[in-house]
């Protein structure tokens, strides 16, 4: 693989800073390891605030170069990617299950979506356009005319989480890029090898030097720094609500983006197909052992078909197998970390305390692995109803009609995603309209594919929304010239 051949040198991990491959000022690296076995399998760089401080100017030094390159001169690059991507499938797959722990056809999944998503970013970096405006809705400047345009920002600051390694970062960076922002990545330290791939292929496919850089490290070292700097003019970070407040905090004058916490409630209602809620309830809170910010974690089921519902949902909990994520039919793989696995663990200990009923699972399965688990009768006064679990488990909470449903799915400091299975559309419309989170999915789990619709959340979840169209649009600011014509 000679065209990775500068990224590391043995197993340890180089940063891109403006156009070159660099070790941190410090000299100091930090381990990145395996959650199939705790094994180290590299080493990244420990970026200090003087990396950090050298990234941001790179980008901010080469924004006009991104800026002004033309439309159809970005969105060439962008596709470039994209095929890139594809040819080099595989090894992003494998870095995948390695490095994150993710079963195979899923870590496929994320690798077609972050490919399909450059694609995407190809086509709207051709679709920025403006407008113009006369000034004649008051008599004294009825002459002036405005020509109004989207211009880039300048540097996006790019921060992403550890359950998509390749598709957050790209759904953050491809956007920015389409935008002509240059960009300072920085991937999450439990998994950050698959960014750097990507760094080396941004770079093959001719991005300007310093246009995009890419620093790894503790978040909680340079994190600070990099929210403050007023050079960067927009973070986008998805993460948890804490570390998005406390951006929040720090980042004042600078846009923000932030794609927080969740609790997705699914709605199962006394009409719906049983069948297809049960498989999709199952699939929303198995899918990377729920280790995602739309994991369906409260099924709110009304209680005259609770019995039979939850039969099926056992049914459909008992054909997701658990172990190695390399291995072909393997659906449930280990948690990120032990810190996951003990965190699950005790939400769980929490709810069977207080009366819950254990189906399945309920239990640590050695190493970072945790049993695909269903919990029945699972009440609001349990902390499970509330906090994110992250983890595989299904939890049932038996109401009495449609309107407790939503109004346990409302009180939830999150608000991203939800779920709502009924066969009346009448139902399904006003759930949609009562439910206070981003998107609301009907008669599915919630799954965001390559970002065609706008994603993201209100209330701990977040602000602002993402997609490809949504994020360009974010990421360029409205720029006006007034023309003011002789009398
Ligand atoms: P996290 O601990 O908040 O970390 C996210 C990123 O922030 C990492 O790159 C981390 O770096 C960095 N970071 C840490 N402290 C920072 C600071 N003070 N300033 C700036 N950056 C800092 O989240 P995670 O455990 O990786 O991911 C799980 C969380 O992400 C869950 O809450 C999940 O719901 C949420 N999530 C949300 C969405 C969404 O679209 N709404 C999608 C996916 C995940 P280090 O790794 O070096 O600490």
């Amino acid at each position: 693989m000679d065209l990775f051949n500068n990224i590391c040198t043995g197993d340890t991990y180089k940063m891109l800073i403006g156009g070159k491959w660099v070790k941190s000022s410090s000299k100091a690296t930090q381990d990145v390891y395996s959650p199939i076995d705790n094994a180290v399998i590299a080493k990244v760089q420990r970026a200090t605030v003087k990396d950090a401080d050298k990234a941001v100017k790179a980008a901010y030094d080469a924004r006009d170069k991104i800026g002004k390159m033309p439309a159809v001169d970005r969105a060439k690059m962008l596709t470039e990617i994209g095929e890139l991507i594809y040819d080099y499938f595989d090894l992003f797959v494998d870095l995948i299950i390695e490095d994150a722990g993710k079963p195979k056809n899923v870590a496929k999944g994320e690798v077609t979506a972050t490919a399909e998503r450059f694609k995407y970013a190809a086509e709207e970096a051709k679709q920025i356009t403006g407008e113009s405006m006369l000034g004649d809705t008051v008599p004294w400047h009825k002459e002036k005319v405005g020509m109004v345009m989207r211009q880039p920002l300048g540097v996006v600051l790019a921060i992403s989480p550890f359950n998509y390694p390749l598709f957050i970062a790209s759904a953050k960076i491809a956007p920015a890029l389409a935008a002509g922002n240059s960009v300072v990545c920085k991937p999450a330290s439990s998994d950050p090898l698959a960014v750097m791939y990507l760094a080396r292929l941004i770079q093959e496919a001719g991005i300007p030097d310093g246009a995009f850089n890419v620093i790894t490290g503790s978040g909680g070292e340079i994190g600070d720094f990099l929210s403050g700097d007023k050079r960067v003019r927009m973070i986008s970070f998805t993460g948890s609500s804490s570390v998005g407040e406390r951006i929040a905090k720090i980042a004042v004058f600078q846009k923000l983006h932030l794609e927080l916490g969740g609790k997705a409630p699914a709605l199962v209602l006394a009409d719906a197909d049983l069948n297809i809620a049960a498989k999709q309830c199952i699939s929303g809170a198995y899918k990377f052992s729920g280790q995602r910010c739309d994991a369906i974690s409260r099924i709110l089921v009304e209680k005259k078909v609770a019995d039979r519902f939850v039969k099926k949902l056992l049914v459909e909990a008992k054909k997701w197998k658990m172990g190695d994520p390399a291995e072909a039919g393997v659906k449930i793989g280990p948690l990120i970390d032990a810190r996951a696995v003990a965190k699950v663990d005790s939400l769980v200990k929490d709810a069977k305390k207080k009366g819950a009923k254990v189906l399945l699972g309920g239990k640590e399965a050695g190493g970072n692995y945790y049993e695909p688990t269903m919990l029945d009768k699972v009440t609001t006064k349990m902390k499970i109803a509330w906090e994110e679990t992250f983890g595989p488990v299904a939890a049932v909470i038996r109401v009495k009609d449609y309107e407790e449903a939503i109004s346990i799915a409302n009180q939830s400091e999150f608000g991203l995603d939800a779920s709502v299975f009924t066969q009346d559309v009448d139902k399904a419309l006003d759930a949609g309209m009562q439910l206070e989170d981003g998107t609301v999915n009907i008669n599915a789990a919630p799954a965001h594919g390559i970002g065609n619709f706008p994603f993201g959340g209100d209330k701990d979840s977040g602000m602002d929304r993402e997609g490809i169209k949504f994020s360009v649009d974010e990421m360029t600011k409205v720029h006006t010239i007034v023309f003011n014509p002789k009398k």
